[in-house]
């Protein structure tokens, strides 16, 4: 019977990070034996949840941390990640996270960002709070 497994990470608000994330989930999610095209799906989904940090949690380049926690339950093949900051935080959610929403059209942001993390992972959850920070919860069912 294989156990769980997770790992967590912290790493500075910086656009290069966003690179650096994508390949630690990928890396990490290996032991599950995902295919391709489940792991591009969850590159994807984090990489859209930590630009999000970088560019509205702490936004004109400004510094704050973000973390990056992966859950892997082997029996259920599902992956759990998380993607937290503790920056500007979002209003209304709800509102957030309907397609074409965005609260930076001038930087040519397509408030696509939630869209594109819904439709690549089975669940999404977020939490947000004023002044406190943002948590994007995430969740995926890899073939079996
Ligand atoms: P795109 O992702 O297409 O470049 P976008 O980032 O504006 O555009 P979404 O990713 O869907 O679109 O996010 C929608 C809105 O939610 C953002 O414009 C921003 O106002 C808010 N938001 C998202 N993530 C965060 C966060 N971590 N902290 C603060 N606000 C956020
Ligand atoms: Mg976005």
């Amino acid at each position: 019977m294989k156990k769980n497994n997770a790992m967590r990470l912290c790493f500075e608000s910086r656009p290069e990070n966003e690179a650096f994330a994508r390949v630690v989930v990928s890396a990490f999610m290996v032991q599950l034996n995902p295919t391709l095209e489940e792991v591009n799906d969850v590159k994807t989904a984090v990489s859209e949840a930590v630009t999000n940090a970088i560019v509205h949690g702490y936004p004109r380049g400004g510094e704050g941390e973000i973390r990056l926690s992966v859950r892997l339950l082997p029996q259920e093949r599902t992956l759990e990640v998380e993607v937290s900051d503790d920056g500007a935080g979002i209003p209304d959610v709800e509102q957030a996270m309907q397609p074409f929403y965005t609260t930076q059209p001038e930087l040519e942001r397509s408030g696509m960002g939630f869209s594109v993390m819904q439709s690549f992972m089975d669940g999404i959850r977020v939490e947000s709070e004023v002044g406190k920070g943002t948590r994007v919860m995430m969740k995926k069912w890899l073939h079996d």
